[in-house]
């Protein structure tokens, strides 16, 4: 994983450049918060530790900013002893978390484990069928790698079957799931969009269980 720690404090900046490496991460650092904001906007971290309290420019109008610019990725932020409002003010900002000075190591990187386990629960946003992927996050399917092309309804469609496979959908179901605010429901449309959806899946996922529905099949089980 990638850390950028921004903390002016030359000591504790050097503390935790050591610490986060040696738990097998990449380290970049920052000593204000103009170059800390830089970085964390030009480049990709998986986690930022923010001091609050920098140089230039502070940590709270650094995060804001980030957030602003919608970068996204877990802040652990670093708030001065008996400060208990900037926690709240940072967390309000969009910290993940928080940590008051001074604190041990251990705490720091066991926080930081915490906020990169969340990081991958959120990776399960990719759900996978055989060859099929589904990123639910950004709303794309995948076969063996390639995008697929689809409407919003094969989409909703994929994603459903996707969230239930291995199991029968009814046409009955899938028609209330894909138009749960549309007037005018029809089950046979569902037949279209099942059809045109085949088309672009590998040849058997999509299975039809005669008088009850559709399935989507594992991987390597192809089926008419
Ligand atoms: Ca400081």
């Amino acid at each position: 994983m990638r850390i950028l720690v921004v903390e002016d404090e030359p000591v504790l900046c050097e503390q935790l450049v050591q610490a986060i490496g040696a738990a097998g991460h990449t380290v970049e650092f920052a000593r204000d918060g103009v170059q800390g904001h830089y970085l964390g906007e030009v480049e990709d971290f998986d986690a930022v530790v923010l001091d609050l309290g920098l140089p230039k420019l502070d940590g709270l109008t650094v995060l804001r900013r980030w957030r602003a610019a919608g970068r996204r990725m877990p802040v652990l932020i670093l708030t001065a002893r008996g400060a208990w409002q900037e926690k709240v003010v940072g967390m309000d900002a969009g910290a993940d978390d928080y940590l008051t000075k001074p604190f041990h190591l251990e705490e720091l990187l066991a926080r930081l484990r915490a906020l990169l386990r969340r990081l991958t629960e959120h990776a399960s946003a990719q759900w996978q069928c055989g060859p099929i992927w589904l990123d639910t996050r950004q709303a794309r399917a995948l076969v063996d790698g390639r995008p697929l092309l689809l409407t919003s309804h094969e989409y909703k469609l994929l994603a459903l079957l996707m969230q239930r496979k291995g199991e029968v959908l009814s046409r009955t179901e899938l028609s209330e799931h894909l138009y749960a605010y549309d007037s005018e429901r029809d089950s046979n449309t569902i037949e279209v969009f099942v059809a045109r959806l085949r088309k672009k899946l590998p040849p058997g996922s999509i299975e039809t269980v005669r008088g009850l529905g559709y399935r989507l099949a594992d991987a390597g089980s192809p089926s008419s």
